[in-house]
């Protein structure tokens, strides 16, 4: 009984301790705590700004907003940052890029700094000839053994046997489908690619079931023998490319009936689709799409530098100071192909990339989810690593969405399908502190996104001079790459 009492006493006397201690912040802070203070804190959640506010910020993590009296204590001066005048918003998601290229393996690593540099914390791979490197990268950034930013990859992608990317997992057959996806769940990707060179669409259809059957997320392109319908109803998560979304203004049922029977080709198929389109009917399709929680990522500054190749000059691109002569020797190959095109043929590319572009305050309007992705890779010509995504908001902008609307793309839509909105991509307590600090206004001009005044990376802060240095290192890299490739 006695013993009781005793036990009884103890756990009052820890109570009472505990309630004594309640006044104390949450958290204990680490001699790298910093603080932005005064700048506007933007919700990109809905439009709204937070204005003279401090954020504190510790172990990568925000852990407080609030007044900058109150959080300063315990912070050294040396790591307090006034913003006055400054615009914050989370850090940028590229969702669609390709770190590729078996002989760009240091010219890739050296472009993963120039990410955040450019304000672009977090980057989904959407796999490559360098899968495996890509997935080690993406362990290394977790673990802070080199600078760059987050990685979402998808390793190696699903492919038809021959198809013309390099590296894919090909497969002929559901035997090899599963050897492929035990590959791939061997390898922790985080999500599966597949893609529809020469891979036909009943083997596509059971590549969707089974990558969805093991837990996957699925994205990829569309076969022309299958509807996006069908390929929606498995589950897919995101159609990547909005040149897919232009089948949806016709009878498109009709129209892969007639390339099933052989009755067209399926270059006639794609002319139908184009020479069809109808508005309507796409909002129509569009508007019964956004009930089933699909997301889209346009990709739309591929299409427009291929588009208006023959108007604009790339001479003086001062993003090649960061790309090797190696890495942009691949941009003949795309410009290769269009060599031959006729005037006609030149102006059949800028309708349909202006007809795509169209459609963006659609998709929108209809709830389909947007996910601003630039396609950059060593194979897209002039789609250059992080400055294109840049690039691609401003198109967004120019095809009539609202800046809200991009910032969303380019932040919280991409957490969303990640599955990591709990974590990432808002401006709030417990959340991880990825933010870039910008010298105007985005919710006015989403130009604003290149205007960087600094970046805070996983908690790290970078001024302007620190992310210029971060830029000359890049730069010094390609040219001693060249050098020794001479
Ligand atoms: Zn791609």
């Amino acid at each position: 009984m006695k013993k009781t009492i005793f036990i009884l006493s103890l756990i009052i006397a820890l109570v009472l301790t505990s309630c004594t201690t309640e006044n104390k912040p949450k958290y204990k802070l680490s001699d790298q705590a910093i603080l932005v203070h005064n700048g506007t804190i933007i919700n990109v959640k809905n439009g709204d700004v937070l204005k003279d506010k401090a954020i504190l910020i510790d172990s990568g993590m925000i852990k407080s907003i609030g007044n900058y009296d109150a959080l300063k204590s315990g912070v050294n001066v040396k790591h307090q940052f006034d913003a006055t005048g400054k615009f914050i918003i989370p850090g940028l998601w590229d969702m669609h890029v390709h770190i590729e290229g078996e002989d760009l393996v240091e010219d890739n690593l050296a472009l993963l700094p120039v990410f955040i540099a450019y304000g672009v914390t977090t980057v989904r791979d959407m796999a490559s000839d360098l899968g495996e490197q890509v997935l080690a990268w993406r362990d290394d950034i977790e673990q802070d053994k080199i600078l760059g930013p987050q990685l979402f990859t998808a390793g190696r992608k699903l492919e038809g046997i021959n198809s013309i990317w390099k590296r894919d997992l090909e497969i002929a057959n559901e035997e090899e489908l599963a050897q492929m996806l035990d590959k791939l769940e061997y390898y922790n990707v985080d999500l599966v690619k597949i893609t529809e060179n020469t891979l036909p669409g009943p083997l596509f259809l059971k590549s969707v079931q089974e990558a969805k059957k093991r837990g996957f997320m699925v994205s990829g392109h569309i076969p022309i023998d299958l509807t996006i319908q069908e390929v929606v109803d498995e589950g897919f998560t995101s159609i990547e490319h909005a040149s897919y979304l232009l089948r949806l203004g016709s009878d498109e049922q009709s129209i892969v009936e007639k390339l099933k029977s052989g009755e067209i080709t399926k270059a006639q198929a794609n002319e139908l689709y184009t020479a069809n389109f109808n508005q309507d009917i796409a909002n129509r399709a569009y508007q019964k799409l956004g009930k089933t929680g699909i997301a889209i990522t346009p990709t739309l500054i591929g299409g427009k530098q291929l588009a208006y190749l023959d108007e604009d000059n790339h001479e003086n691109d001062a993003f090649s100071n960061y790309l090797t002569n190696r890495f942009t020797a691949n941009y003949q190959w795309r410009i290769g192909r269009m060599a031959n095109d006729t005037p006609e043929d030149k102006q059949a590319r800028k309708d349909r990339y202006e007809l795509i572009a169209k459609q963006l305050p659609y998709i929108q309007k209809a709830g389909i989810k947007i996910l601003a992705g630039s396609d950059a890779a060593a194979l897209n010509t002039y789609v250059y690593p992080a400055q294109s995504l840049h690039e691609e908001l401003v198109l967004f902008q120019e095809a009539g969405l609202t800046p809200l609307q991009i910032l969303q793309s380019a932040t919280i839509n991409g957490a969303e399908l990640m599955g990591t909105l709990s974590t990432m991509a808002t401006i709030e307590p417990e959340k991880q502190a990825d933010l870039v600090i910008l010298s105007s206004n985005p919710l006015l001009d989403i130009k604003a996104t290149q205007d960087i005044y600094a970046v805070i990376n996983d908690g790290e802060y970078f001024d302007r001079a620190e992310l210029d240095a971060m830029l000359q290192i890049a730069k010094n890299r390609k040219i001693q790459l060249d050098k020794e490739r001479d």
